[in-house]
């Protein structure tokens, strides 16, 4: 009979040439001291270079190594997704390749989930040899995004983190495109914990996320859990509305009391103000709208059961 696989260690690899035989080197060494059943699923997102050929040396010489290779560079992202929906361990751990996330924290996380934890993210408490711009775009937008959605995602993580099988299978059912799967894990529930770490560096070559792909992945972390962006006109409308008619009362009373001119520049301004904010609010109106129909065509569940108790028929 076919040995059950405990962990699936899922590898997203873009150009990796110069990490991956150290890469293999560290996990193997590390999941082989669990003594237990387990696979290593690279990911070669397109790779130019020979990641390609190095993985499927390694396959050839390893059964436990299985290689999915795209037909070209999807992102980190579609390639983590694929690495999960290939896996078939009861838990699953989503690793960078470079070595900045230590193989060794996986045997932190793989206690914490014979604890009872589903999820067990790494949570970076100090990030070496990162630049100062990097340390600083990454740490606002995990900040902002926090502060945009109602789902608690945690800050300063990444995708580094253990699932286990259920938190997978719930993962891989969502038919969602644009996918930022570590928010998705924080909205799937279940017991999550945590385990803290020290993002090292990279362990050779450049980082295969320039600025053009962090601002796909922001952009793609605040729409699918937010549309506030959607709205802002809605309140900006209000504010403007607000003052519009706070200058138009000034005016009417000026006009009254003092008996001034009523059409001047300011009372001009204010009428603009008041339309301008009735545009915008409208417009804040229909970002509600489009909002909803946003969620509706994100096709996610409105819930997720853990489990029934008592259910009749067990
Ligand atoms: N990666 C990928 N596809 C991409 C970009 C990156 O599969 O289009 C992989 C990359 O090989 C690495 C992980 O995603 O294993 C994280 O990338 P990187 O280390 O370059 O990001 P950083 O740590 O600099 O944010
Ligand atoms: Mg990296």
């Amino acid at each position: 009979m076919r040995q059950e696989i405990v962990y699936s260690v899922v590898v997203p690899l873009y150009n990796e040439e110069m990490v991956i035989d150290e890469s293999y080197k560290r996990l193997k060494k590390i999941m082989d001291t669990t003594s237990e059943s387990y696979e290593i699923i690279f990911v070669n997102d397109g790779s130019l270079d020979k990641t390609r050929e190095k993985a499927e040396k390694i396959c050839s010489q390893d059964v436990n190594v299985k290689l999915v290779n795209f037909s070209r560079n999807f992102g980190h992202q579609p390639a983590i997704t694929a690495g999960m929906r290939t896996s078939s361990g009861k838990a699953v751990i989503v690793i960078d390749a470079d070595l900045q996330d230590p193989p060794e924290v996986m045997l932190k996380m793989i206690e914490k989930w014979k604890q009872g934890y589903d999820v067990v993210y790494g949570k970076r408490i100090k990030r070496e040899g990162e630049s100062f711009i990097k340390k600083f775009t990454a740490g606002a937008f995990y900040r902002i995004l926090k502060s945009m959605t109602s789902i608690d995602i945690p800050v300063d993580t990444g995708d580094f983190r253990l699932i286990d099988r259920k938190v997978c299978d719930v993962l891989n059912s969502l038919p969602e495109r644009n996918r930022y799967v570590r928010g998705l894990v924080s909205w799937i529930g279940y017991r999550q914990t945590y385990v803290e770490f020290v993002r090292q560096e990279r362990f050779a070559g450049d980082t295969k996320y320039p600025l053009k792909k962090m601002f796909k992945l922001a952009f793609d972390g605040i729409t699918s859990f937010s549309y506030k962006p959607l709205v802002i006109s809605g309140y900006l409308g209000g504010v403007s509305f607000l003052a519009g008619m706070i200058m138009l009362v000034k005016d009417l009373v000026d006009f009254a009391a003092k008996g001034l001119k009523l059409v001047n520049f300011q009372f001009l301004l204010s009428v603009d103000l008041i339309m301008f904010g009735i545009v915008l609010s409208c417009m804040g109106m229909i970002g509600q709208y489009i909002g909803r129909i946003f969620d509706e065509c994100r096709g996610r569940p409105n819930y997720i059961i853990e489990n029934i108790v008592n259910k009749r028929g067990d």
